[in-house]
């Protein structure tokens, strides 16, 4: 609750009255409409979001940003691959078009050779504790290299966690291609999850190819190359899955192959929406931003909905369309205050699709880098509990924990502060191009990622508080007589597999606003397997799979090594105490 005599005061340091005429809940309620269809970039919804954005920024009287016509900044970003009919054929066999498809990062063209089986087609440095090399003893120059998706299934969870590093489907492709092969085919062994299954045309916004031609196939596909040198899939899979250095590839004995991979892909344009505030100084800029995409329908892999949910608007009321209020509101309140430095305030696209309008923003120079003079981001700043505001990346600049202490003053959080900008949001852009940047975030939410994302259940009372902050904040930093130091923040730890390790679904919810010795869960997802180990929020789960987990890369890193359909021991603390489970993850979908 916020108290009479703070927001008093607010007024007063702001030199603007409170709350005049700003409404969070409407543009929350606005953006989540379902005329919107979840903000999906480079779709009608995000286009009809965009214009609510630039008849908001025409309402309050910005100004499209220098050296710009309009409050829209269009951006290409590859929407999508399509196989347009690749072919495969064994001899004078040819494949039923069921029995491959190309790889979204594979190159487009044809290729004929002989094939070499190269078991999971891993290699691991040399620098690590242990050597493994699929190549061992293989000449694969010229050839078609036929290798295993994921990674030996029944090594030991430590030679797992090393091996589940060098398993990303792009990178052995890259392996592949450095020995000199021409081509890839991938088979997802039928001791693996999505076992004989062809591999996914995943979302890879890298608009390039990988330099080699390749495809996944069915194992019906891979028994028919194996036939002649008379083993079969399983066999040869169950021998390399003890993950044993000495059990190595093969040629194939009398087989010719001719593969032909055609992809297209599918250029789309988005649009970040930005407009300024002028200032004394029209050369220094203070940036605002917040992401107004979100998932559409949730066709892709970040959808978290539930099966009874599938295919339903993700409304996103909190991710994001309570940080555009939030920044709209903000706007609102700075139009007719007397600003040193400019302030700009931008609307980013494709965030959810990897960071693709703020990237954009900051690579195009929009507003050239040397001009801005810091960064706020909010994202997911709707579901405020207990009083608590979460800020973070605050190791990009000496200045933040001072100047987040003064602004709290009137106005009383209780804040967390988090250095590590390495941050899945708009943050990250800023922060590689060393601009020192903050982030506004009140916490992770079972809704999260689903269509129950709903504005009811938005507190609208503490956005409000949000959006006073974040004026106090802007208008500091806009005073400031110097652009603040900005320090580059090291890396902590890797942050795991790639996408294609991250197979095991065990459906939690870490809390990332907490710091606590574990990993502690602000839910788990209904029906989940989490939830069917009796995990509830407020859990701190402390060791899985024989792993001690003290952060969230622990946890991730022992995901890499856990085995779908087998029940992995989870230690948790309840209320302090020590409690065990049994935890089954489920393949990922
Ligand atoms: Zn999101």
């Amino acid at each position: 609750m916020k108290s009479a005599p703070a927001v008093a005061l607010w007024s007063l340091s702001l030199g603007v009255a409170w709350g005049q005429s700003v409404d969070v809940e409407t543009h929350v309620t606005a953006l989540a409409a379902e005329t919107m269809e979840g903000r999906l970039t480079g779709t009608d919804g995000a286009s009809r979001a965009a214009d609510y954005l630039v008849s908001e920024l025409k309402r309050l009287g910005l100004r499209p940003i220098p050296g710009q016509s309009d409050f829209r900044l269009p951006f290409p970003f590859t929407a999508g691959v399509k196989d347009m009919g690749s072919t495969f054929s064994i001899g004078d066999w040819a494949a039923p078009a069921s029995g491959l498809r190309g790889m979204s990062f594979s190159d487009t063209g044809e290729v004929s050779g002989e094939v070499v089986f190269a078991g999971y087609g891993i290699t691991v440095p040399e620098s690590q504790s242990f050597g493994y090399d699929s190549y061992h003893g293989l000449d694969v120059e010229g050839k078609i290299v036929l290798v295993l998706r994921y990674f030996p299934e029944d090594a030991s969870a430590d030679v797992k966690s090393v091996l589940a590093r060098y398993s990303g489907l792009r990178f052995k492709a890259l392996g592949a291609r450095e020995r000199g092969a021409k081509g890839l085919l991938v088979v997802t062994g039928p001791r693996s999850p999505n076992a004989g299954e062809l591999v996914g045309m995943s979302f890879d916004t890298a608009a390039a190819g990988s330099g080699i031609v390749a495809a996944s196939i069915t194992s019906e596909v891979a028994d028919k190359l194996l036939a002649p040198s008379g083993k079969i899939l399983s066999d040869v899979q169950k021998e390399l899955d003890t993950a044993n250095p000495h059990v190595s590839g093969f040629a194939l004995e009398n087989v010719e192959v001719k593969l032909d991979v055609r992809l297209e892909r599918e250029t789309k344009t988005g649009s970040n929406v930005a407009g300024i505030i002028p200032g004394k100084d029209l050369d220094r800029f203070v940036v605002l931003g917040a992401h107004f995409d979100h998932l559409g329908r949730g066709g892709d892999g970040n959808s978290l909905a539930r099966k009874d949910e599938a295919g339903k608007v993700h409304a996103g009321a909190d991710d994001n369309a309570s940080g555009v209020s939030a920044v709209l509101s903000i706007a609102e309140r700075l139009r007719n205050v007397e600003l040193s430095s400019s302030v700009a305030v931008a609307f980013w696209s494709g965030e959810e699709l990897g960071l693709l309008g703020s990237t954009d923003f900051v690579r195009s120079q929009a507003i050239p880098t040397e001009k801005i003079v810091a960064y706020v981001n909010f994202d997911m700043v709707g579901r405020m509990r207990d009083n608590k505001l979460v800020l973070q990346a605050v190791g990009t600049s000496p200045v933040w924990p001072r100047l987040v202490e003064q602004t709290n003053v009137p106005i009383g959080f209780d804040i967390e502060l988090s250095e590590d900008p390495y941050l899945p949001t708009d943050v990250t852009s800023f922060n590689q191009a060393s601009i020192p940047s903050i982030n506004f975030f009140t916490g992770s939410h079972s809704e999260y990622h689903r269509p129950a994302d709903r504005p009811e259940l938005i507190n609208y009372d503490d956005l409000g508080r949000v959006v006073d902050f974040g004026t106090l904040l802007a208008r500091k930093l806009s005073e400031l007589n110097e652009r603040p130091e900005f320090v580059k923040v090291a890396r902590k730890q890797q942050s795991g597999g790639s996408r294609d390790t991250l197979r095991a679904f065990t459906g939690t919810i870490p809390d990332y606003t907490t710091e606590v010795d574990g990993l502690l869960l602000s839910g788990v997802i209904e029906g989940g397997p989490a939830e069917e180990a009796g995990l509830q929020a407020g859990d701190v789960i402390v060791e899985m799979a024989g792993q001690k987990i003290t952060n969230i890369y622990d946890y991730t890193f022992a995901l890499d090594v856990v085995k779908v359909g087998e029940p992995v021991t989870v230690v948790f603390l309840r209320d302090g105490e020590r409690q065990e489970t049994k935890l089954t993850p489920r393949a990922r979908e």
